[in-house]
């Protein structure tokens, strides 16, 4: 369990590789259970997966209407027991917190709102249907958000955008209705048709001017602010997200639930501060290049830059074999002893 971005996806992978048991992964992030918008919903990606076989991830379709708490709980229920009856682990993996409360409580009552709710039978049960281990993955909320937002710009540079476009492209986008609520989709509706509109010389026009003066130069300027406006809004979105989903981790913790906390902060803090170095080198090899005499020593240079990287790399993965894994198998391997 943990918020959006906290490296559950990575946990989970790297908990069925190593802790002596075979085991299977079931998402339970609802926006991650169909098909489609990978990058924008941050699926895991199939060599991210190692050959862990996953349940409920791209599996459905959009199409078909947004999969309630209750058809998750089955869903996921059945996949709980395949799992177990080929003698293998279940790992329920993903940032829903009223998907995984569906799964696992003993008697779920489809009507109760156990996160928001107040009256009496909106209660966090603590009796569990199965006999579970719980690992949340907790990062500081500044340093977490931080690492977000640029998480969006990365997700950006690695094809979100183009993603998007063919989302939108497709005449029956409004009907894939499970994806509709994904961050992103409704921050990105204006941006794509105004991309839609761009053929059309009045709309053009109207926008861009008012409608009251000739020209439309100004089409590029207009589109480039909402595109900026959106993806801002994405980042803030995102971090709302994460926001409530601590809460409602919190709500379980305290309405009983028996949840290991592993905090990942400090692995948070070293990728940002790695993400700045690699930027500032970034920077100063773009000031480099200008150099017109500086041929031979860019390639030694070149050289020491992929060291440092590699570096980089090496160093947050310590942090996080430290403080995120290494306390994590702990907890997981006495949980199957006992
Ligand atoms: P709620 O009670 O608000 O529905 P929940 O626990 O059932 O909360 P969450 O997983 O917290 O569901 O998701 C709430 C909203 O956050 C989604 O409707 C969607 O807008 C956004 N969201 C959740 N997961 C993702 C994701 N993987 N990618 C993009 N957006 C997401």
């Amino acid at each position: 369990m943990g918020a959006t971005g906290c490296g559950k996806s990575k946990l989970s992978v790297d908990l069925a590789t190593s802790c002596g048991v075979e085991a299977e992964i079931i998402n339970s992030d609802k926006m991650q259970v169909y098909k489609g918008l990978d990058i924008a919903t941050n699926k895991i990606t199939i060599p991210e997966r190692k050959g862990v076989r996953h349940h409920l991830l791209g599996d459905l379709d959009p199409a078909d209407g947004e999969l309630t708490a209750a058809e998750f709980r089955d869903a996921a229920g059945a996949a709980v027991s395949d799992i177990a009856s080929r003698g293998k682990l279940p790992v329920v993996v993903g940032g829903s917190n009223s998907f995984i409360y569906s799964l696992l409580v003993d008697r779920f009552h489809p009507g109760s709102d156990v996160f928001y709710g107040s009256g009496p039978g909106d209660r966090v049960s603590p009796q569990l249907r199965y006999d579970c281990c719980f690992l949340w993955i907790d990062v500081a909320f500044p340093v977490l958000c931080d690492y977000l937002c640029r998480r969006v710009d990365e997700m950006v540079e690695t094809g979100m955008m183009e993603e998007m476009a063919e989302f939108y492209s497709s005449e029956s986008w409004a009907g894939r209705v499970g994806l509709l609520k994904t961050i992103g989709v409704p921050e990105l509706e204006w941006y794509y048709k105004m991309g839609n509109f761009e053929s059309n010389k009045n709309n053009r026009k109207m926008i861009v001017n008012g409608g009251d003066e000739e020209g439309g130069g100004g089409w590029d300027t207009v589109r480039r602010s909402v595109y900026e406006d959106a993806v801002r809004k994405i980042k803030e979105n995102t971090c709302r997200l994460a926001e409530r989903q601590v809460g409602k981790i919190v709500r379980l913790k305290s309405g009983g639930w028996d949840l290991h906390r592993v905090d990942a902060t400090d692995v948070f803090r070293e990728r940002l501060r790695a993400a700045d170095e690699a930027a500032a080198e970034a920077a100063a090899e773009e000031e480099e290049m200008e150099v017109v005499m500086a041929a031979a020593a860019e390639c030694g240079s070149g050289g020491a830059r992929r060291k440092s990287r590699k570096k980089r790399r090496r160093q947050w993965a310590e942090v996080w074999e430290k403080e995120v894994m290494d306390p994590s198998v702990k907890i997981v391997k006495r949980f199957l002893e006992e």
